[in-house]
């Protein structure tokens, strides 16, 4: 039987970043991945570092993502400089347009209320009027009410990313077991074993970061992990000359020069078909706010599954039963792979999570465990 210091389930974005985080912590983990039969939202997502609607009503989810932003550059040029990728992470703030004074109203009330709910933490935002987007956008259309900003947000090549993390998680010293669905396991505090074609592997601590597979996988180590799918589709023009200096939430251009459309947030089970209807809102949308994008041709479109918690804010754990097992979960693993590689994985090194993770614990949904049924 061959022993690790962890075994993290899931080689996604979220399961790589921290695994690579357990190697610069010392540790020598395995990362065990199903392969190409899973729906893995880590090689269809919008490539955001998003910050500025995160975390509304939830001031710890807030700070989260504003630590995980901050955490960014040290990966990105960690990544650059040992394995030689660029990961393609610019952060120079973004805007979210609005196509009405209603939305535009709404968002002001959205941002102010963020603003409040950071307290002490502080909230740097700005709302811009149309003239002023005028300004820093060229060719807005008509509708384009104004926008909001904040100095935070970015966005980054994502597939480069995962090459990264997972390059630099082998030259760390972790053992990549690829093409391994774990269906069953021997949980016992820091004591876990799971069996892959035949080989039993163990590890006094194991990272659940299966995606949508943590929901089948969390009650085997005491944990809950009640994600659902939530399709998302995106549309990529040709390449254009470098046009925006910043991603504008639903719209950004890669450093090659495409433009991405995105992304619809659909509630339709496991399904990954595209939808026409749904991908000429996409488009509509995006010509609304720039006429010539009709110009541009769509040269690829495809749907991914987000991993969606109920309330739509992450679930990290750490289970009571048997010590030792983790849990993560979330629909924005490239905003926070700065945070998963940085801080969330120190802390599974460390044998427990901060105190600063309780709130993120699954807990909160009447359907846990953990939760007596009368609660
Ligand atoms: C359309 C769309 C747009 C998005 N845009 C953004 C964005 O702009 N910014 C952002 O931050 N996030 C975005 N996201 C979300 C982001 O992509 C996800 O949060 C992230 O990819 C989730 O990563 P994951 O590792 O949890 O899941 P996945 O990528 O699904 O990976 C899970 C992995 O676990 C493996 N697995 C599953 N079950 C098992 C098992 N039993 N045994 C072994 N292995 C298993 C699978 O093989 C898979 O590789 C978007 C997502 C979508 C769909």
């Amino acid at each position: 039987m061959r022993t690790f210091d962890a075994i993290v389930v899931g080689g996604g974005l979220v399961g790589s970043a921290i695994a690579y985080g357990l190697t610069k912590a010392g540790l020598k983990p395995a990362l065990v991945d199903e392969g190409d039969v899973a729906f893995r939202a880590s090689r269809g997502n919008f490539g955001l570092v998003w910050v500025q609607s995160k975390g509304l009503g939830a001031p710890h989810y807030q700070r989260w993502t504003r630590l995980s932003a901050e955490e960014w550059p040290a990966l990105a040029a960690e990544l650059g400089e040992s394995i030689g990728i660029n990961v393609g992470l610019q952060q120079p703030g973004g805007l979210q347009l609005c196509l009405s004074d209603n939305e535009l109203a709404q968002r002001r009330a959205m941002m102010e209320q963020m603003r409040i709910e950071a307290g002490n933490f502080g909230f740097d935002y700005r709302m811009l009027d149309r003239q002023e987007v005028a300004e820093l956008l060229p060719g807005i259309g008509p509708s384009v009410a104004g926008a909001s900003w904040t100095p935070y947000d970015g966005h980054a090549n994502p597939l480069n990313l995962l090459h990264a993390l997972h390059r630099g998680f082998l030259a760390g010293g972790g053992t990549y077991l690829p093409n391994c669905t774990v269906t069953a396991a021997h949980a016992a505090p820091r004591d876990f074993r799971v069996t892959l074609g035949g080989e039993e592997i163990a590890a006094p601590r194991i990272v659940l970061a299966a995606g949508l597979g943590n929901a089948k996988l969390a009650p085997l180590f005491g944990l809950s992990a009640p994600v659902r799918p939530q399709r998302g589709q995106i549309l990529v023009t040709e390449r254009a000359r470098q046009i925006w200096s910043m991603p504008l939430g639903s719209l950004r251009q890669t450093q090659e020069g495409s433009i991405m459309l995105g992304s619809s947030e659909e509630d339709v089970g496991f399904d990954t078909s595209q939808k026409p209807e749904v991908m000429q809102k996409i488009a509509q949308r995006a010509v609304l706010s720039f006429p010539w994008i009709a110009e541009l041709q769509i040269v690829r479109a495809w749907a991914a599954l987000r991993v969606m918690p109920p309330d739509g804010k992450p679930i990290y754990d750490e289970s009571e039963r048997f010590p030792g097992a983790f849990t993560a979960n979330c629909h924005s693993g490239v905003t926070l792979a700065g945070a998963h590689a940085r801080a969330f994985a120190p802390m599974v090194a460390a044998g427990s999570l901060d105190p600063m993770m309780a709130p993120f614990s699954a807990k909160r949904f009447p359907e846990s465990p953990d939760v007596p049924a009368a609660a």
